[in-house]
């Protein structure tokens, strides 16, 4: 599992060696760890246009500092006013002298305003902002990642920009995040909700930052290994109780995961009819966070796919996914405030040879997501999201034939996998209480993939 070449690249003969050979140059990248939870450095604020948003309020609850001139962990521009090409000569002049002083890991987060349809002036310029992004990450280097964020409130954006401004965010780049109004998602204000139903909800409640999801119950399908064991740490490690499930023959793992984090496992074969119906029998008081995560591949050519191997694959990744989200918000399980994030891949945005049963599968959730999402906030008052994850070291990838798991891992702007972590904490953001206007959205987690780009 171990990538050795990027240990190579950080040494100095390795950086020698690979430059002098023009082979990719990927960097170590920073992630979270509890000595290390914050970016190295301060955050200089930048603006193109004239912007009505109140940003500063929101920049100094992200722990970041002022930057100095030479060196800036993070860079923010904020690009919300830009409403014609001239405007975008600000997004030049700002970023053009700034992007040197960005550190190695550090952050640049272009902010921009939703495309006006009455507006082909400003729609223009605002798309713009979407490759200039992706060009600009694509180009940054030293693993650095540039995302943008489209919002028109600042206080609904506050976990995502505390997310994407943290060594969280490492393996996201290239990415457009949409963020609603607070006010627009009826159960933005309800997800700070006090946990004794029977207090008034208070909004300005603060969540504890260290442990947002205290009170709550998660639950991991898929979590006895792999991706779903990490996210089921994090979700733990930020205060969740957390539920396992995996299928019964993983039991023994499931256990093993849950005992660690103080969770609970539940052996349950997802695809079982009655799947929903038996985890609303195991959680009477209820589901905070529903998280879709166990998948299976069965590749072939279709050509050569028979029936089966297509069934499997759509059961577990899509229907059983649908079957049970139904359920749930059906049986009130998932209580207000809550949220669900399935999992896509980067293979079911871009297709994959080899992956037709699990590409289709993979696009079936992100159909899935953009149909549910207005509707489930409206009437349950749950968000529903996904993370798109691309190349990750598991025990899934290190399957792969060593030069096509190569060319995996450095194909795209990152030059290297990502880890089960940076799921799991794209995840954790999306099941932030504070992510109540991060809704409909699918986020990769691919440092920028080629494919499907
Ligand atoms: P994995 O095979 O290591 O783990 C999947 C887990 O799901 C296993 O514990 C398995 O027992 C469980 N599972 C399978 N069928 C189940 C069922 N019917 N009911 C309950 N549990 C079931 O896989 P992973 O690499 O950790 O992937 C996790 C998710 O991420 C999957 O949805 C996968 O498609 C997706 N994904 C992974 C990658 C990657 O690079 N590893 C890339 C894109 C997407």
């Amino acid at each position: 599992m171990a990538d050795r070449y990027l240990r190579f690249t950080g040494t100095a003969p390795g950086r020698f060696l690979t430059r002098r050979l023009g082979l990719p140059q990927p960097a170590a990248l920073v992630r979270w760890s509890p000595e290390r939870p914050a970016l190295d450095g301060g955050l200089r604020h930048l603006t193109a246009g004239t912007s009505a948003l109140d940003l500063a309020p929101v920049l100094a609850r992200t722990g970041l500092g002022p930057a100095g001139a030479e060196r800036a962990a993070a860079v923010v521009l904020d690009a919300t006013g830009v409403r014609d090409v001239e405007g975008l000569a600000g997004v030049h002049a700002a970023l053009h002298p700034a992007v040197r002083s960005v550190v190695a890991s550090g952050r640049v987060v272009v902010l921009g305003a939703p495309l006006d349809p009455a507006d082909h002036h400003q729609a223009a310029a605002q798309q713009a902002l979407e490759g200039f992004t992706r060009s600009l990450g694509k180009e940054i280097g030293r693993g650095r990642t540039v995302n943008l964020v489209r919002l028109t409130d600042a206080a609904a954006a506050q976990s995502t920009l505390r997310f994407l401004l943290s060594p969280k965010s490492a393996y996201v780049s290239g990415q457009v995040i949409e963020v609603g109004p607070l006010g627009g998602a009826p159960a933005a204000p309800d997800r700070n909700r006090p946990l004794d139903p029977d207090r008034p909800v208070d909004p300005d409640r603060p969540v504890d930052p260290d442990r947002p999801l205290a009170g709550r119950t998660a639950l991991v399908t898929g979590g006895a290994r792999g991706i779903g064991e990490a996210v089921a740490a994090t979700l733990a490690r930020d205060g969740a109780h957390v539920v396992v499930l995996d299928v019964p023959q993983a039991e023994q793992d499931a256990r093993r995961v849950a005992d660690r984090i103080g969770g609970t496992a539940l052996p349950l074969d997802i695809t079982a009819a009655d799947a929903g119906a038996r985890i609303a029998e195991a959680l009477p008081d209820g589901l905070d966070v529903l998280i879709h995560n166990a998948g299976i591949t069965r590749d072939r050519r279709l050509v050569n796919m028979p029936a089966e191997r297509w069934a499997a694959v759509l059961e577990v990744n899509l229907a059983s996914v649908l079957r049970t989200t139904d359920a749930l918000l059906k049986a009130g399980t998932l209580r207000r405030g809550g949220s669900v994030v399935a999992t896509a891949s980067i293979a079911g945005l871009a297709g994959n040879a080899g992956q037709t049963n699990y590409g289709a599968s993979k696009a079936g959730i992100v159909g899935l997501v953009r149909s549910l999402a207005p509707r489930a906030l409206d009437e349950h008052g749950v968000t529903v999201n996904a993370v798109a994850p691309g190349f990750i070291e598991t025990k899934m990838t290190a399957a792969i034939p060593l030069f096509i798991r190569e060319a995996g891992r450095r194909m795209n702007s990152l030059a290297q996998g990502g880890l089960p972590a940076d799921v799991a904490e794209t995840t954790a953001w999306l099941a932030h209480p504070a992510s109540g206007a991060v809704n409909g959205q699918v986020v990769r987690v691919c440092g920028q993939s080629l494919l499907g780009a």
